[in-house]
């Protein structure tokens, strides 16, 4: 069983799939993931792997619950799957040579076209959960990616404010707050020459960090060569300085949002990536309680500028140790 069910309240679809809950506990000791364990190609580099248990599917049951005018109900058409970033278990994403972490994002971009060209699918929504804080017991180094029949609420609120603001001031909303944030700087955290990574002044967690593409483009499918390098740096570089903050392995949700593949036009809208870490400080985590998920009014219980600053130090200390290397490989 598994279906989508009208929210006439928040007027969005949202995915039942109960059978989610019957997911056995996978041991740790044999990784699905792994080359050998029959279930992946034992040779590979990064892989699309079906998921096991998909609240969405290509082929969907009909809906045992009968809907009505006022709930409507309909089969949980779509796809999801988990994208292997390493036949390596133990690696980490900043660990990952950069020429590897740009063949991930040729990955993501060859993924999102070929789901998004499938007939009915309106929205390619590529992520990743990662750390147990945010539920993923598995270390083995992945993402996910759900093709959905639906605009997402969130994604549909971005869409409209970006729109709006097209129309009212002939530039884009995400161009303006790149350049808020560039001329600001206080809050700005990593830059290289096709993309910037900065607190937004917003923020809704201590170290949520937006990466923004500089040229205004809508989707993975719009960038050059180059554009895919200079996104796999700033990737690299803001997880490495994520885990280098307390010494662990830094749990948090990466959020890609791109354009819908509805056949619709988008132009006004801005690729961006949202990364959404649930660490408050040291050991400690803010958790999402009644104001946020209640009224959707967060709290951020830190300054932006302040968290920042700590984050900025981390990249500062990254490039240092990357130059040092360049050398000694050079003097080698
Ligand atoms: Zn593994
Ligand atoms: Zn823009
Ligand atoms: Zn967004």
């Amino acid at each position: 069983m598994a279906e989508l069910r009208w929210n006439p309240l928040l007027r969005t679809w949202m995915i039942v799939a109960p059978h989610r809950a019957d997911r056995p506990h996978l041991a740790r000791d044999v990784c699905p993931f792994c080359p050998g364990s029959g279930k992946v190609p034992d040779d590979y580099e990064i892989y699309a792997y079906p998921n096991d248990f998909p609240s969405l599917s290509l082929t969907p049951p009909e809906p045992d619950f009968p809907g009505d005018e006022l709930v409507p109900v309909k089969p949980a058409f779509g796809k999801c799957e988990v994208t292997l970033y390493s036949p390596n278990h133990n690696v980490t994403l900043p660990e990952l040579p950069i020429e590897h972490i740009e063949k991930l994002v040729a990955h993501w971009r060859e993924r999102f076209e070929e789901l998004g060209s499938i007939e009915g699918i309106k929205y390619v929504f590529i992520f990743e959960n990662r750390g147990e804080a945010v539920g993923v017991t598995m270390i083995h180094p992945h993402g996910q990616i759900y093709a959905y029949p639906f605009i997402p609420l969130k994604i549909k609120t971005e869409l409209a404010s970006c729109l709006d603001y097209q129309k009212k001031n002939d530039r884009c909303l995400l161009c303006d707050l790149l350049e808020k944030e560039t001329s600001e700087g206080s809050r700005m955290v990593y830059q290289n020459a096709h993309f910037a990574a900065f607190i937004p002044s917003f923020a809704e967690y201590p170290y949520q960090v937006d990466i923004l593409s500089k040229r205004h483009l809508q989707s993975l499918s719009h960038m050059s060569k180059e554009e895919m390098r200079g996104l796999a740096e700033a990737l690299k570089c803001i997880t490495g300085a994520y885990d280098s903050l307390f010494d662990v392995l830094f749990p948090y949700m990466m959020c890609m949002h791109q354009m819908p593949t509805d056949g619709e036009n988008y132009d006004s809208y801005h690729f961006h990536i949202e990364f959404y870490p649930p660490m408050r400080e040291r050991g400690l985590l803010k958790f999402n309680a009644s104001s946020e998920s209640g009224a959707w009014a967060t709290i951020n219980p830190t300054c932006p500028e302040e968290k920042a600053a700590e984050l900025r130090e981390k990249v500062r200390e990254i490039a240092e140790r990357d130059h040092e290397e360049g050398q000694d490989a050079s003097r080698a």
